[in-house]
């Protein structure tokens, strides 16, 4: 993907380019990707609002696009609900979710452990078994601490190529997008939640970090799950 790989984005960009501009820039990177992979280009669907932006964009792009979505015993039942529905609207995305016995409480005791069980893992799945080359993501840039530093392109695994077309969006630019194209969110949205995760790991957050609501109480708080740090292919 050179081509892409030189549109990395200096920061400023956040603030510079506009709202169309940047719906614009979107949809150009997943295009030229989907251009260049074709159905190995994979969306990873988690169910937040970025998420369905970015599948919303992709399916503009292409319908033929494919999905997979990561869930886990934990998830919220809103969350769960708002799966099954995505999963009516749209039959090309796949689940995957991990089963193994693990210790009840080890989201209390081994938070990284439990993430990657149940998170992580089940990644890794996806990534073989659909024979992905590209996995399309909804990270955005502002969204705390742990994401400043992603590009729009990159490749942190031999043969895998993530793609991060909303890095630039701002909060407030992913609603706006989601608002003008009547797209449906999760119902947890409107009870004041910002970033989802599982339940027991979630909380309603007011601090200027999107994520701070995420793993509140444990080292992680604020972190990160591992599929955006930890190799996925081997
Ligand atoms: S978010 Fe919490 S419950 Fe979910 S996998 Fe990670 S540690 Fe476990």
């Amino acid at each position: 993907m050179n081509a892409v790989k030189e549109k990395n984005p200096p920061a400023y960009l956040v603030d510079k380019l506009t709202f169309n501009e940047k719906v614009e820039r979107s949809l150009a990177l997943i295009e030229n990707a989907y251009h260049e992979f074709g159905d190995a280009l994979v969306v990873a669907n988690s169910l937040g609002k970025d998420s369905v932006a970015v599948w919303h964009l992709a399916k503009r792009v292409s319908p033929a696009i494919r999905g997979f979505i990561v869930t886990t015993r934990f998830k919220p039942k809103e969350t769960k609900e708002f799966m099954k529905e995505q999963i009516r609207a749209y039959p090309e995305l796949r689940v995957y979710q991990n089963d193994d016995k693990i210790p009840e409480d080890l989201y209390n005791t081994d938070p990284d452990r439990c993430c990657e069980l149940l998170k992580v893992k089940p990644t890794r799945w996806a990534i073989e078994e659909m024979n992905v080359s590209c996995w399309v993501t909804g990270l955005r840039c502002t969204e705390g601490r742990t994401r400043t530093d992603y590009k729009e392109v990159e490749q942190r695994d031999l043969e895998l190529v993530k793609l991060n077309p909303i890095l630039l969006w701002k909060e407030r630019e992913v609603w706006q997008y989601l608002a003008l194209y009547n797209v449906e969110v999760n119902p947890l949205y409107a009870r004041g939640y910002r970033s989802l995760g599982c339940e027991p790991c979630t909380r309603i957050t007011t601090d200027d970090n999107e994520r701070a609501g995420r793993w509140v109480g444990t080292s992680k708080c604020g972190g990160e799950c591992g599929i955006h740090t930890r190799p996925l292919k081997a």
